[in-house]
């Protein structure tokens, strides 16, 4: 038995941090939200009034920004408890965008493998796999219908207090999903070694049994 790393990419919306928080608790692992820091970076260009193809403002920018998480799996930035506001459909509209300027990518990928380097953590996003931890010992491809995976988004985002209508959910997955995919810097690619989870008719129960049994047969052990 090791301790590894556990990589979890897919398309928006099909319940990668679902599945990563449960599987990190089952394993006494990290859950590190890749997806949080691209939302945090967002937030911060859109309160300093910054456009993601300003070359020298964007790099000064990351300069000053912070990203880090408490034990509640909240994301701050620069220390500020920023989780409610990067969820919100502002943040959503623009993230991919910014999530596609190569000097963004190259700041949070450096601090994401810094974070992994002690192993013991679950990291969900699009390039995990792929760019940023390329040799991790289990590889997981979420995938899930794309009226599921907005249905759902829609639900949550309701059930948080924020209206929107399934529509504009849709219309948000497959514009985050494009640009995700088609980006020049570490589009969405499924990696040759992963393996692919469609939890379109999954419990959350079913789904996290699945992640366990690989990530037993990767050699981590769980706390169960
Ligand atoms: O995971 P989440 O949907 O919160 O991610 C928000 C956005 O951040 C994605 O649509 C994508 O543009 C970007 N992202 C990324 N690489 C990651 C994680 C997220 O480009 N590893």
């Amino acid at each position: 038995m090791q301790d590894i790393i556990i990589a979890i990419d897919g398309h928006s919306s099909c319940g990668k941090s679902t599945l990563a928080k449960s599987l990190a608790k089952a394993l006494g692992y990290t859950y590190i939200d890749s997806g949080a820091m691209y939302r945090a970076v967002t937030l911060y260009f859109l309160r300093n009034d910054i456009q993601a193809e300003a070359g020298s403002r964007v790099d000064a920018a990351l300069q000053d920004i912070h990203i880090s998480f408490n034990k509640r799996n909240e994301t701050l930035l620069n220390g500020e408890n920023v989780e409610e506001e990067i969820r919100q459909m502002k943040i959503s509209r623009y993230v991919s965008e910014v999530a596609a300027v190569p000097s963004v990518r190259k700041a949070m990928v450096q601090q994401q493998q810094r974070m992994g380097a002690g192993k013991k953590i679950v990291m969900d996003g699009r390039d995990i796999g792929t760019v940023v931890f390329p040799k991790a010992e289990l590889k997981i491809f979420l995938t899930a219908k794309k009226e599921i995976r907005a249905r759902r988004r829609h639900t949550e985002l309701l059930e948080k207090g924020y209206e929107s209508s399934v529509e504009e959910v849709m219309e948000n997955l497959q514009h985050r999903d494009h640009i995700d995919s088609t980006r020049e810097d570490s589009p969405l690619r499924q990696a040759a070694d992963a393996v692919i989870i469609d939890n379109s008719v999954l419990s959350r129960e079913e789904q996290l049994a699945r992640a366990l049994e690989l990530a037993r047969q990767a050699g981590a052990t769980d706390r169960l």
